[in-house]
């Protein structure tokens, strides 16, 4: 069965699918297909591609760079471009801050800030989490003093799990600036931190899969100018539940599920176990999952659906988008077999690419292990599933 899009945005896709196969750089799509990692530069390259193109910021009104989609073009932009074998917009300038600072920024702050974040000039980091402020994120420690002249803030904590805050000059974080707040969620204030500032210690975490991109950051009488506090003091919440809501349309991961399928069907028929029952009906049962998954995505997007319960219906999403993609990349570590555990892809890999030559089909069965060990994350991050769940349970049960 075949969805249906209008004619409209069925002539979209194929403008994105076009543009990605003309203009995504060889060395970076070889990388995606091989689930190795990328750097920072392949990241900037790709995102400045599309930033020339117009695409780079789907997510923000037209009057300050946005393209002006609709919320099914979006979902076919990630779609094609995740098919495509394109690098994800990951950079939470792009994601999460851009729209905080144009729906509660400065004049000043919008001017300095937001062409920087469009031209992938600055990457910022996000300064959420801490030991002890997870999914209770309103527990956060990490306090900010105004000094006496009110001109400074000092900064003094410790945030955890900053993800690629080694490739970033600046941090968007919440910290607490009246300890005395009669709840949690008041006297928190949302600043934005320069990361070369004396006493900013960054530190990496090894993470399962052998990568580093993410971090501990030490903060210890960190000063930062007061005009780099966003929105109200001791309003800082309703920026962090503004920015952790503002992200909807792609948390499914569909693109990314179908860009995993694919690659398992075409390893298994490389591999000769097209034929296996065991892993046919795998592939069946997941193409089945991923419909329904679609089906009800769409359902959400469309323009007519008047939805009471927006935010469970994105919970509902991410739990199953995000542990069918699990199950995929488990899938896949099934079709490689003894093959998933190299002992060095990069390396394999870089000699490929620098001889010019095609990798032998076990060396790209050797990236899968760590794909797998990499996708337990998912249902960690934006929210762990466990949590998501239980804003179900309570949308669906307590009323
Ligand atoms: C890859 C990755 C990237 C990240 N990047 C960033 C970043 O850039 N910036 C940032 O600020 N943070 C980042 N995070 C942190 C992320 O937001 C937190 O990991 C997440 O909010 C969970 O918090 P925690 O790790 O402290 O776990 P905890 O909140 O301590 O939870 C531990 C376990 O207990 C469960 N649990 C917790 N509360 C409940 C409950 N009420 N009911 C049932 N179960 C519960 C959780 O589901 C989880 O399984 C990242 C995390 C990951 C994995």
């Amino acid at each position: 069965m075949k969805l249906a899009f209008s004619d409209a945005d069925e002539a979209f896709r194929q403008d994105v699918r076009a543009f990605v196969k003309a203009k995504l750089p060889a060395d970076i799509r070889k990388k995606v297909e091989l689930g190795l990692r990328l750097e920072h530069a392949d990241y900037v390259s790709w995102f400045r591609i599309l930033e020339a193109r117009g695409w780079i910021t789907p997510g923000w009104p037209v009057e300050y760079g946005g393209p002006g989609w609709t919320h099914l073009q979006r979902y076919i932009f990630d779609e094609e471009t995740l098919l495509g074998s394109a690098p994800r917009i990951i950079a939470s300038g792009i994601q999460m801050l851009g729209p905080v600072l144009i729906a509660f920024g400065t004049p000043d702050q919008k001017a300095r800030y937001l062409p920087d974040i469009r031209h992938s000039n600055t990457w910022w980091a996000q300064g959420f989490s801490e030991p002890g402020a997870g999914s209770d994120l309103a527990a956060v420690r990490t306090s900010a003093v105004l000094e006496p002249d009110g001109k400074h803030f000092v900064v003094n904590g410790h945030k955890v799990w900053t993800s690629y805050a080694q490739w970033c000059s600046m941090m968007f974080a919440l910290v607490r600036t009246d300890p005395q707040a009669a709840k949690p969620q008041e006297g928190i204030s949302f600043l934005l931190i320069d990361m070369a500032s004396p006493g900013l210690t960054v530190r990496p975490i090894r993470m399962l899969e052998g990568g580093t991109d993410l971090n501990e950051c030490f903060l210890d009488n960190v000063r930062v100018p007061v005009e780099n506090l966003v929105g109200e003091l001791h309003k800082g919440w309703s920026c962090g539940k503004y920015l952790l809501g503002h992200e909807r349309t792609g948390i499914a991961g569909i693109g990314s599920c179908k860009q995993q399928l694919l690659r398992a069907r075409r390893l298994a028929g490389e591999q000769g176990l097209s034929d296996d029952p065991l892993i046919a009906a795998s592939l069946a049962q997941f193409e089945v999952e991923l419909m329904a998954l679609e089906y009800t995505a769409l359902r959400l997007l469309s323009a007519n659906q008047q939805s009471k319960v927006p935010a469970v219906e994105a919970s509902l999403l991410k739990v199953r988008g995000t542990e069918l993609r699990q199950a995929i990349y488990e899938l896949l570590v099934d079709i490689a077999g003894p093959h998933a555990l190299p002992f060095s892809i990069d390396a394999q890999f870089l000699e490929a690419l620098e001889g010019g030559h095609e990798l032998a089909a076990p060396a790209e069965l050797g990236t899968l292990a760590a794909n797998c060990l990499d996708s337990r994350k998912l249902s960690i991050y934006g929210g762990a599933n466990e949590v998501q769940r239980n804003l179900i349970a309570k949308a669906v049960l307590a009323t």
